[in-house]
Parts: structure tokens; sequence; C-alpha cells
């Protein structure tokens, strides 16, 4: 046998994979020959495993360096469950289990021992007298002063070449560019040591977009398509974590927020039930992540713009840290990116500031790869699209904006430079509001000159007119006087838009004009794995028992089985050890030690399924129509609405839905004293703004929650019966 087969023999047994992960091979066998690496992979690469392997693969124990306690823990723990010999050492532990951990060092009986930087020293005298199998050094970065995170205590680190000449060295982190990786390994005594970059790519996620529009019902509707899926909203402030968090909790989801305004237990109890998969949604600041070791994230949704492309790209980072698919998305709005400016403002970098602010925005705004984009900011080069963004999979078609831009310069000018984003948008569109009529714009030339374009659509024009420098956002109109407006002299706070040299080009010679069709953002499939489609019942079914499970043994629920995992079992649906074995993920100990709940649940789960599908539908419908009659009965007896709700133990809603059900089969209903004409308009009005005007959903969120679900629908009913 090979060394390579009898690798990949001990990653299945203790870790349960079938193959290993890009470079991780590689550099097993680097370590395994004795020779010293620095290892740059990205989060979600796969790092521990290039020393946990090794460790496991050679004679005596391996002395892991790790700065955060939180995650040797975490990663100690993961090995257990494993079936691995592993401990950590560091200043929270008691006296006794401080002995424990020594006593099992000395005598040779742990693979790994995990010990912070700090603590490393008090370690040394039972360290000398342990055979050591490799020293592995986590996050290495923290011991350049070039990194981003240096830590005192890392600069001792280059001491243990000198102590352990022999014993094969590899040093880990995420991110180091060139200047920090040669300090790294001059400072660790490894000049030699072999490089192991990997790139920077996560072709796990799914990069998309949006207009920040209507976000609230983006989110709903988003959550609606990844059922059971842990995840993280991102604000920009504290108040719109709490506010958020709120709103989706009342709309039945299970979500919590999280700020650094919150108490220490407080936001410690949210982190852990998050971890924990008890609520799998955290509307966090970017507060939140630090630290946090939970590989089944299954989407990032920005509710705002981040203030560089390294936070968004870390942030992102958090999901699908297990390589499965995952999604992010961003919203972008032209509202953020002026409150992010004045933020900005003053601050003692500002340009350098303002320079990164406009880098994301560029990311935000992009017509090509998302990717190519990303991976190009962090200096890989690459040529190919990746078909994994929004932008490969609707790539923009350009037409001949010179009219719509014609009417934009025009309306900026007859405005006089004064109105904001949205009230130029409304002049356009003809709007009736409040702010056109205190203004008397409907009176200038411009008005209702683009209102066949959708309002969304026209933003995303004028958007792209700024990008191109046919306008420009003006905070300060002391300093911009122009001709068209030598009154203009009051500060702004809004920006306003005014003319640029570029403009005059279109008004006046004619310049031609390429705007980007704007993607319609539904069309973009928010993929959805097809296994859950299959059996969303036995997933959540599953993931129920590896909750109970991580609860009785006080571990976070991956421990027990990732996402991969339980996917995996709900394919292969395994009812014997033999089968169960074969799940991505399951090892031996795992084998002993889950194999018989889960078969169990499974069994249980394919001998309830209904052998004729048709059957089950059909008593589904006769069960409606039953419920219908009964109804009917209960009208045609004289009973009031809310006496049938009361005799029928169902909400008042549910009977109003029977009313629209039995008039739609012939019978004769008085609708009249249920809704007033004035409802019925208020409906079609806002069917004529809404972007999915066929969700209820759409509707509700617009009447802000006042109006009842089935007053709309009956509206809309009332007005298809009238059409028909
Ligand atoms: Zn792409």
């Amino acid at each position: 046998m090979t060394q390579s087969d009898s690798l990949l023999q001990l990653l299945k047994k203790h870790f349960g994979y079938e193959r290993f992960r890009e470079n991780q091979l590689q550099i097993i066998e680097h370590v395994l020959d004795g020779k010293d690496s620095l290892v740059i992979m990205p989060t979600g690469g796969g790092k521990s495993m290039c020393f946990q392997l090794p460790a496991l693969a050679l004679k005596g124990t391996a002395l892991v360096i790790s700065p955060l306690i939180a995650l040797m823990k975490d990663q100690v723990d993961a090995l257990r469950a494993n079936g691995i010999q592993a401990a950590f050492y560091n200043s929270t532990q008691a006296k006794e289990e401080i002995e424990e951990v020594l006593s099992a060092l000395e005598n040779s009986h742990l693979d790994l021992i995990y010990v912070a930087p700090e603590s490393l020293a008090l370690l040394a005298p039972t360290l000398a007298k342990t055979p050591l199998s490799l020293i592995a050094i986590d996050e290495a970065h923290c011991i350049s002063s070039w990194g981003h995170d240096f830590r005192p205590a890392y600069t001792q680190l280059g001491r243990l070449k000198v102590q352990f000449p022999e014993v094969p060295l590899i040093a880990l982190t995420a991110t180091a560019d060139k200047p920090t990786q040669d300090d790294i390994a001059a400072q660790l005594g490894i000049s030699e040591a072999k490089r192991f970059v990997s790139s920077f790519d996560r072709p796990n996620l799914f990069l998309e977009v949006r207009p920040g529009q209507k976000r609230l019902q983006q989110i709903l509707k988003f959550l609606d398509a990844h059922p059971f899926e842990s995840g993280i909203v991102y604000c920009l402030s504290r108040k719109s974590t709490e506010q958020l968090a709120a709103k989706l909790s009342s709309a039945g989801h299970r979500a919590q927020a999280y700020h650094a305004g919150m108490s220490a237990q407080d936001r410690a109890d949210a982190q852990e039930a998050f971890v924990n998969d008890r609520t799998p949604i955290i509307v966090a600041t970017i507060a939140f992540g630090m630290g946090i070791d939970k590989s089944n994230v299954r989407w990032v949704i920005h509710y705002n713009m981040p203030k560089n492309v390294e936070g968004y790209y870390q942030e992102i980072g958090r999901a699908g840290r297990d390589g499965l698919a995952a999604t992010t998305l961003l919203f972008y709005s032209y509202a953020d990116t002026i409150q992010l400016r004045q933020f900005i403002q003053g601050a003692s970098n500002e340009n350098y500031q303002i320079a990164k602010l406009e880098r994301m925005q560029q990311y935000a705004e992009a017509l090509s790869c998302r990717r190519k984009i990303l991976l190009n900011y962090f200096g890989e080069f690459i040529q190919k699209d990746c078909e994994h963004c929004d932008i490969c999979l609707n790539p923009p078609t350009y037409f001949d904006g010179t009219l719509i831009a014609q009417k934009v310069l025009s309306a900026v000018t007859r405005l006089q430079e004064q109105a904001p984003l949205g009230t130029l948008i409304d002049v356009l569109r003809g709007a009736q509001n409040a702010i056109v009529f205190d203004k008397g714009y409907q009176h200038i030339k411009t008005y209702g000159a683009a209102k066949d374009v959708a309002w969304n659509d026209l933003q995303h024009y004028i958007i792209q007119l700024i990008n191109q420098g046919y306008l420009e956002i003006r905070f300060q109109a002391a300093l911009h006087e122009t001709p068209n407006n030598p009154k203009a002299l009051r500060p702004t706070k809004n920006g306003r838009l005014a003319l640029t040299p570029l403009s005059n080009e279109v008004l006046y010679k004619g310049a031609y004009v390429k705007l980007a069709k704007v993607v319609k953002t539904h069309a973009v499939v928010s993929e959805k794995t097809v296994v859950k489609k299959a059996h969303p019942e036995l997933y959540e079914q599953l993931r129920l028992l590896r909750a109970e499970l991580a609860r009785d043994q006080n571990v976070p629920a991956y421990i027990i089985f990732s996402d991969a995992s339980l996917k995996d079992m709900v394919v292969k649906q395994p009812q014997t050890p033999e089968e169960f074995k074969q799940v991505s993920g399951v090892g031996q100990a795992k084998l002993e030690r889950y194999a018989p709940d889960f078969i169990h649940l499974i069994k249980s789960f394919v001998s309830n399924q209904p052998k004729d599908a048709p059957t089950k539908i059909k008593a589904t419908k006769k069960r409606k129509n039953n419920t219908l009659d009964q109804t009917k009965k209960l009208i045609e007896k004289g009973y009031s609405l809310e006496e049938i709700a009361e005799t029928r133990q169902l909400t008042i809603s549910s009977i109003y839905n029977h009313l629209i059900k039995l008039h739609e089969q012939g019978m004769d209903i008085d609708f009249d004293p249920m809704i007033h004409a004035s409802e019925i308009k208020q409906v079609l009005e806002a069917k004529a703004q809404l972007d999915e005007p066929d969700k209820l959903k759409s509707y509700y969120l617009h009447f802000e929650e006042q109006m009842p679900y089935w007053k709309i629908k009956l509206a809309l009913y009332l007005q298809e019966v009238q059409e028909a």
C-alpha cells in the first residue's frame, strides 16, 4: 500500500472523509518527511487537517499553538468526538484538570496537545521530556507586526525551532500577503520552509448583489427558499439588528440580534444558541463572527454594504466552511454609500478609507464576474469567469441609453441640481406625492418624462450614469456653485445630484450613452439543494435528532455530524451499519456512537412513507372539501362569521378564505359589508406598484401589517371577478 493510500484510510477511519481537499495531501506528506512548511489556506479550506492527520500518522505528541481559547476547546471536542486523544492546556483550567493533562502528556497518551502561546512557558518542562511528532503554529500571522493581528506572546515562538530542531514545524494562517509570509518564516526560524499557498477562492460560495429595496420582503422570500438553514444577516447599526431580528421573528423565523451593546452574558447566550442551531438565524453587527467556528452556516446576507472588501470577504467567508454550497447576498443601496461616507468624513485616514469604500462600491456595481473582481483584489489574477455569481448567471446586456440619459440630465438641470436621487426619480416618473407638490415640481418640463420606466430600473440607470461620470453626488453645495444654479449655496445633507463636464456632451452634443439592462433579481436562482426538495421532513428530523444529541453531550451540533453528513443520509437513507458507514463524515468512532439512533430514525421514516403518493393528495383534497361544506352548512343555518370560527375552532381568516372559495364554487355571498370600496382601491394601487404583485406577503408588508391577509385576498379576488 502506498503512503497516500494509508493516509486516505486514516482519513476515512478517523474523520469519515473519502478524499483530501486542495493541497492537503502534499502538505501532510511534506510534514511526514520531517520538513518544515508554511501554509496559507483560506478559512474553510481544511487547514487543521494538515497537522491533525500527521499527528495520528506519526509517533509522539503533536504540539499545537493556537491563540483563541474558545477555538481550541472546539477543536479538541471535535477530535475527541472522532475518538482521538486530544487535550488543551491554558489559563482557564482548574488545577486537577491541569494535572490530568500533564500526566497524560508525560506518559505519551496524547496524539495532540493544544496550548495558547501565553501558557507555553509553563508547559516547557513537561514538553522537554515528551517525544514530539510535530509542532503546528496556527494563526501564524500573529507573529508578524506586518500582519493584521499581532500578538506579542507569539514572538517567543522563534525559540521552538532552536529547542526542537529535529521536529517538523508547520506554520498556518488564513491571510498573509507576501511581506507577512517572509516575516513569519524568518521569525520562526524556518526560512527554508516550503510554502503552500492556496487560492483565496471559495468556489462553494454563490455571490450575489441586489439593489437594497424592500429588503425585508426580499429577505423573507430568501428565507422561504432556504428552510432549516442557518445564516447570518449583517447590519450596519445596533438598532437595525434589533428591529430586523424582531421582524423576522414575528414572521415566524427563529432569529436573534447580536451586537456589542448587549451584555456579555446575552451575547454569549445568543452565540451559543446560534452555534448549537437552536437559533438558526443571527442578525448582527460586524462584532459577530470573530472566533466562531461553525461549519454549517449556509448563507450570509449583508443588509448594508460593508465599508471595504476585506471586511466583506471575511464576513461572507463565514458561510460554507464545510465546503458545501452556500449563498451570499449583498444589498447595495445608494443611501448606504452616503451614510458610510459620512462616517468616514473627518477620520485621520479619510482618503485611505474612501479609496477602500470606492473599491467596495465598484464591486457592488460590477457588471462583470464578481469572483474575478474579488480574487484580483487579493492579488490572484484570473482570466476565467466563475459561472457561480449573479453576473455570470445573468450577464448584463447593454442598450442605447442615450434617450434616458438625456431625460435624466435634463431633469437635473431643471431641478437646479437641488434634488436628491429619490426626488429626481419621482419627478421623472410623474409621482403625485407631497415632496413633488410642495416644491411645485409637477410644473417642470421633464415631469413624467420617464413614467414608462419602473422606479427601481430608473434608479439603477441613474447610478450607472453616476458611475460613468455623467452625474456627480454633491454634498457641499457651497463649494460647487455652477452656472446652472448660482443660488445653490446651502450646505446639503443628502447627496444632491449635479451635472459634470460630461453631462454637456450628452445634453448638447448628442454623445452616445451605453447602459446595462437591469437584471430582474428574482430570475437569479437561489440554489436550494435538490436533496431537501426531495425529503425536507427527513432532513428536519435528522437535524432535530442531532440537536438533541448535541444538547445531551453539551457540544455544538456540527461536532455530532455536519450538514453534509445529514444531507448524505437523506440521499442514501442507510438502514444498516454497513450502509451507514458509507455516509460522508462517518468514521469508526461516529459509526459506533451514533449509527443506532440515526438508523432507527431513518427506518421509521422510510416505513411511514406513503407507498402511493396520489392517495395522499386525494385525501387532502377531500378534507378541504369537507371543511368548506361544514362552513357552508353553518352559513346556511344563519351563523355569523365569528360564530362559525368559534364553533369550528378556526381563525376568522380561514372562514373568510372559505367564503371566497364558496363564492368561486357558485354560492351567493354578499361581500359588501366585509370590505370597503376604498380598501379595494388601496390594494389595487399597491398592485400596480409592487415588485411581486402575485405575493400576498408583499401587500401585507406594503400596508405595514395593518391590512389582514384575507382582506387583501378578497380585494384581489373581487377585482378578478369583476374583470372576468
Ligand atoms: Zn462570476
